[in-house]
């Protein structure tokens, strides 16, 4: 099931959920393109129809975060919990290690994705793991095509920020079984941005924390107070026409 917030369909899928949507692909070797929604994507969405279809045709869609929770519970369609992008890949990694899944990880700056394999792997040492940074300029991009696609990964995540991983994704599905949009998440697994503590983040509060710890982040977080106010007028809206 789906549920709709500002125009873009979230899967109302647990973490459970998602990891073994995840796990039956990769068995089955079927084609899988997750996209994790945050409030940004969301809102940008709502003058970039390109991104509108790439998400709303990605075969899961996470509620990435409170804010999509909260709009999803607010438009009467709740979600079953938040399901981010690092959240869903530490998720995955205890699977991937007992299959010993092919994973690959592109993006950072050089060396933060080699960091981040060699820390997941020494704590999950049945994945077979390759990585590529996400500094290539557009000559050197088939280098790191022919990479991927000579190591095979079963999952292919990418972290070169939204909404540029979802398009890289869309053209370069064919890579990998399942492919995810990370954002940031290798510089968290690198040891490079240190996520909020857990009753930060059970308080539902890692936003803030982030922008306290990366304060040039109040620009893009400025969204947030419009996304609010866009879902506020969905349900208006849709509760007017149900009148
Ligand atoms: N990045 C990259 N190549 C680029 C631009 C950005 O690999 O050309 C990486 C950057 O190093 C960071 C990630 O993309 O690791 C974007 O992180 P951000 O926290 O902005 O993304 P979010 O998690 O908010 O989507």
């Amino acid at each position: 099931m789906r549920v709709n917030i500002l125009g873009i369909t979230i899967n109302t899928y647990s973490m459970p959920e998602t990891v073994e949507k995840i796990r039956l692909a990769v068995e089955g070797r079927a084609k899988l393109r997750i996209v994790t929604a945050n409030p940004e994507m969301i809102y940008a969405s709502g003058s970039n129809q390109r991104l509108k279809n790439l998400i709303n045709s990605a075969d899961v869609v996470t509620a990435d975060g409170i804010g999509v929770v909260w709009a999803a519970r607010r438009l009467g369609t709740p979600v079953q919990e938040r399901v981010t992008g690092i959240d869903l890949l530490q998720a995955l990694f205890p699977v991937a290690h007992a299959q010993k899944w092919r994973v690959f990880f592109l993006g950072g700056k050089p060396g933060i994705a080699q960091r981040a394999g060699s820390h997941v792997a020494q704590k999950y040492p049945g994945i077979i793991w390759g990585e590529s940074n996400g500094y290539f300029s557009l000559a050197e991009e088939s280098q790191v095509i022919e990479k991927i696609h000579n190591f095979q990964p079963d999952i292919l995540f990418v972290g070169l920020g939204a909404p540029r991983q979802e398009y890289w994704i869309a053209e370069h599905s064919e890579l990998a079984t399942v492919c995810m949009g990370v954002g940031g998440s290798f510089d968290a697994l690198a040891g490079n941005v240190v996520r909020a503590p857990k009753r930060v983040q059970e308080f539902q509060l890692e936003w803030l924390y982030r922008l306290w710890k990366e304060p040039w982040r109040w620009k893009r977080q400025s969204v947030l107070p419009r996304f609010v106010i866009k879902v506020l007028w969905q349900k208006f809206v849709r509760t007017s026409q149900n009148v």
